[in-house]
């Protein structure tokens, strides 16, 4: 086997990549890139446009539309013929151009939350697309990452990697920069991380190795599934209406013709009739229109900064009852102040006190008596914060950025101080643990959940120097915590320990230092989001890793219940009892990421559907496994993000409200026009049937396809763009198990299809006037009266849905082309295809009797509707 980096020192690794642990220059990685390319892996598998275009064929309903126009070739009818086989190839692109541009804008949504990495460029660490990396990069990697190339530690703390994506393996594999024998298999390979897999824990440099398809999994990238979930359970559902709708007009058929053959019709007119059934049942435009709704709802969602990564979960949005938030950054600002510190035993308010530090470090001696004025414990408070830190002023963890900020204003320059001051060792924060340790030579500073750095420490910091941490002196540290925590401060404990070696040392000899209350001041308009989706029927729990007072106390501020639960006690309940509790819990403190997933499936074994949100790496497991599962733009890490359904480019907690809101609306006018085309279908369909068994074949293929092509194509399409009726947030959230065709549909289906075809019946025996056969003018009266009725129907459903009449103006202007384009088939030479004549001005007439004697008939039908099929009413899906 080759020497590959994995066994090789990590200095022989970087002299053969010509670079040096401090990166390389920009322009030279500008060469390398354009040598060696892009840094991404192409998936091979992913659907190629021909796969979209064929798969619009695959449909019972076109093979329908196919058999139509070979019976109409045999028939002689061959306009027909070439007009249905029109329609299924016009059909087909505009299924695929809509279907590949919802899968474009959902690709190109996802390259918005596209992975960075942190590298070395002229020195100084920059962060850039990771697809502009090259070989011989220095990269530095933490916790929440996504390995962006294949690379070779140089450096590492603690760091521990998931693996899953290219071994299979998912236990976390720790590495170290310790070259590895030379066969190891690649699980091995503790001196590398690879592309594509992540980072769970700690901190490492390394430099790149391989980049793109050069990259391990770029060798297996063809077998890497894109799992495309582009099929949403609507389209699903959609699709197998259309199986049964297909194959209902097969057996329809197989009906009909033997009865019209028994009955002297002619077999011409028996397969034509049969040619008819099949074209009146086929809605279809509908699956295209539905992919162009979804698609238009998702580009208007990213607009509100909502980035939906799965077309599914603009329709599961529609359904979430129960939304698990996040605290810190998604209900508050996550822009934090240090606002008080407590130093054994007063309470000192930084806002109020100018330069209380003096830079006395621990290195020089209290004076003899070992006394510490309270400006020099506040000072040391200060100066471990701004320590035991990873942020500056303005960048890192926001908790961070506060005590940098405050050790600023109050006299220090942290960076002089950290350069005076290196860090030697280090424990990393973590949410699990909840605190974290920095050592400086000898001297180790800490900060943490207060519980976490009580139950380590052993003395604290008082005037009279060092003392025990006695049980006594503990309560009244937890007092201050619980006073702090009730005004909604979070609650930070700061400690520091001497004659240290290493972390491990850390919490034999720590002192308390004492306490740090900093404000996250709630977001303006998330109460009233709050409140937007309580009306909506929709129950918000925080969960957060905050204090359980703290947590309240927000809690109470925007309006939740105050209800607590903390982390340790999910632990402790069983499935049940936490099933039975969870209901009735507002907040969820001092939780860990794995609280979260045992939450959510007591939650889902209720029945609830769920949405959850998250950031760190360690919400992976709860984000994939919620029902929408919510990552955060600007928080969240790139593994969190990957995991889920949707990324909230704001953080913001009303963000989710305005998605669910979108969400609902979207689902709305999808049922407004699946039910205005299938009634359509239906209509026809009882039309055509009935008829024939009078012997009469009225409404031919041509004429059919010419009205759906009229009502599936503007008019549907205007529908989808509907605006939300008002009250969309303030009813209970959709059955996610009742599919869309529900009661309601059905009653509609079946009351306005039997109010038209009943309508249509008596026009074309009030026209037919005792003639044995239909006549051009007969057909043209049914066939426009039909088209005209369609559009009344379209604006009755509406009201069904709280629609104001007038208020989508696409709609009326679609209504109107339609109209036009009727006037075109009956006045224009285009007669001739059609077998239409032109109308009289009393032509018109009768057809607005009909209107008018159709008209208390739909309005009867939605009241009856509204009133015995309630929504979410009886009714199953078909
Ligand atoms: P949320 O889960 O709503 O984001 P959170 O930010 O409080 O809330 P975590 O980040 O898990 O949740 O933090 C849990 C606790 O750990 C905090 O309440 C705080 O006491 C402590 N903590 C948070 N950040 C740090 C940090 N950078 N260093 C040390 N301790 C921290």
């Amino acid at each position: 086997m080759t020497e590959g980096p994995h066994s090789r020192p990590a200095d022989t690794v970087l002299s053969a990549q010509e670079t040096t642990a401090e990166g390389l220059s920009a322009e030279e990685a500008d060469r390398r890139l354009a040598e060696h390319g892009e840094n991404e892996v192409v998936r091979v598998s992913e659907r190629t446009p021909l796969d979209i275009f064929v798969a619009q064929f695959d449909s019972v309903l076109i093979w329908v539309l196919l058999a139509a126009a070979a019976i109409s070739v045999w028939a002689g009818h061959t306009v027909d013929a070439i007009l249905i086989a029109v329609i299924v190839v016009a059909n087909g692109l505009f299924g695929f151009v809509q279907d590949y541009r919802a899968e474009q804008s959902l690709e190109s949504l996802r390259d918005l939350t596209a992975p960075t990495a942190t590298v070395r460029r002229d020195g100084s660490a920059v962060s850039v697309d990771a697809s502009e990396l090259v070989p011989g990069d220095v990269i530095e990697l933490e916790s929440g990452a996504v390995v962006p190339a294949d690379a070779r530690l140089l450096e590492e703390t603690d760091l521990e990697v998931d693996e899953a994506a290219l071994t299979g393996e998912s236990v976390p594999v720790s590495k170290s920069p310790e070259p590895v024998d030379p066969d190891a298999p690649l699980a091995e390979h503790a001196s590398m991380v690879y592309k594509g897999t992540n980072v769970l824990r700690g901190r490492a440099t390394a430099v790149v190795a391989a980049t793109g398809m050069d990259t391990e999994v770029g060798a297996i990238a063809g077998e890497l599934a894109a799992a495309a979930e582009t099929q949403t359970p609507l389209q699903r559902e959609l699709d197998r209406l259309g199986r049964r709708l297909g194959f209902g007009v097969l057996a329809l058929a197989a009906l009909v013709v033997p009865l019209l053959l028994l009955r002297d019709t002619t077999p011409l007119q028996a397969a034509l009739t049969a040619v008819s059934l099949g074209v009146a049942a086929v809605p279809e435009g509908l699956p295209a229109v539905v992919t162009l709704t979804l698609a238009i709802g998702v580009r208007a969602m990213a607009d509100e900064n909502a980035l939906v990564r799965r077309l599914p979960a603009v329709e599961a949005l529609g359904s979430v009852d129960v939304i698990c938030t996040d605290k810190t950054g998604t209900l508050t600002e996550g822009q934090m102040t240090v606002s008080e510190v407590w130093v054994n035993d007063d309470v000192v308010d930084l806002d109020e006190t100018a330069d209380v530090a003096t830079e006395r470090s621990l290195d020089e001696p209290a004076d003899a008596s070992g006394e510490r004025s309270l400006d020099e414990r506040v000072g040391l408070l200060l100066r471990a914060g701004a320590l035991c830190n990873d942020a500056t002023t303005d960048e890192g963890d926001p908790t961070e950025q506060a005590l940098v900020r405050a050790a600023t204003d109050h006299g220090f320059d942290v960076q002089a101080l950290r350069d005076r001051t290196p860090r030697t060792d280090e424990i990393p924060f973590s949410s699990e643990s909840k605190w974290m340790a920095t050592v400086h030579d000898d001297v180790a500073y800490v900060k943490g959940a207060p519980e976490v750095i009580l139950s380590k420490a052993s003395k604290i910091a008082t005037a009279d120097g060092t003392r025990e941490l006695t049980p006594e002196t503990a309560d009244r540290v937890r007092d201050q915590v619980n006073a702090f925590a009730d005004d909604a401060l979070r609650v930070l404990a700061v400690g520091y320990a001497e004659d240290v070696s290493d972390a491990d040392d850390v919490a034999d000899n720590l002192v308390f230092g004492g306490l740090v209350g900093l404000i996250d001041p709630p977001r303006r308009e998330v109460a009233d989001a709050i409140a937007a989706t309580g009306r909506a029927g929709i129950d918000v729990k925080m969960v957060t890793g905050d204090n359980v007072r703290t947590a309240a106390a927000i809690a109470e501020t925007l309006g939740m219940g105050r209800a607590v639960m903390e982390g340790n006690d999910v632990e402790q309940l069983d499935d049940d009892e936490l099933g039975e509790r969870v209901e009735s819990v507002d907040v969820f403190a001092r939780t860990a990421p794995e609280h979260k997933v045992r939450i959510l499936q007591a939650l889902q074994a209720n029945g609830h559907v769920v949405a959850m949100t998250g950031d760190g790496v360690n919400d992976a497991p709860a984000l994939k496994n919620a029902d929408i599962g919510v990552a955060m733009g600007e928080r969240g890490t790139d593994v969190a993000q990957n995991a889920s359904d949707v990324v909230l480019l704001d953080d913001n907690y009303a963000t989710i409200e305005r998605a669910v809101e979108r969400g609902r609306a979207i689902f709305d006018n999808v049922w407004k026009f699946v039910a205005y085309l299938l009634s359509a279908n239906i209509a026809e369909v009882a039309i055509v049937f009935l008829a024939s068994l009078f012997g009469y074949l009225v409404l031919p293929a041509v004429q059919l396809l010419w009205i759906n092509l009229l009502t599936d194509g503007l008019p549907a399409l205007a529908l989808g763009a509907d605006p939300q009726s008002g009250d969309v947030m303030d009813r209970p959230p959709r059955d996610p198990d009742r599919g869309i065709v529900d009661g309601q549909m059905l009653g509609l289906i079946g009351g306005a299809g039997s109010v038209s075809t009943v309508v249509m019946l008596g026009l074309l025996f009030y026209t037919l006037d005792g003639l044995p056969a239909v006549t051009p003018y007969v057909m043209t009266m049914v066939f426009t009266a039909f088209v005209a009725l369609e559009f009344e129907k379209l604006y009755v459903i509406r009201w069904l849905r709280e629609t104001p009449t007038f208020s989508n103006p696409w709609l009326a202007l679609s209504v109107a082309g339609s109209l036009l384009l009727q006037l075109a088939v009956l006045y224009t030479p285009l007669r001739q295809y059609f077998g239409t004549v032109s109308l009289g001005l009393a032509d018109w007439g009768l057809v607005a009797v009909v209107l008018a004697v159709a008209l208390p008939g739909y309005v009867a039908v939605v009241a009856a509707i509204k009133r015995y099929l309630p929504r979410g009413g009886s009714g199953e899906a078909s």
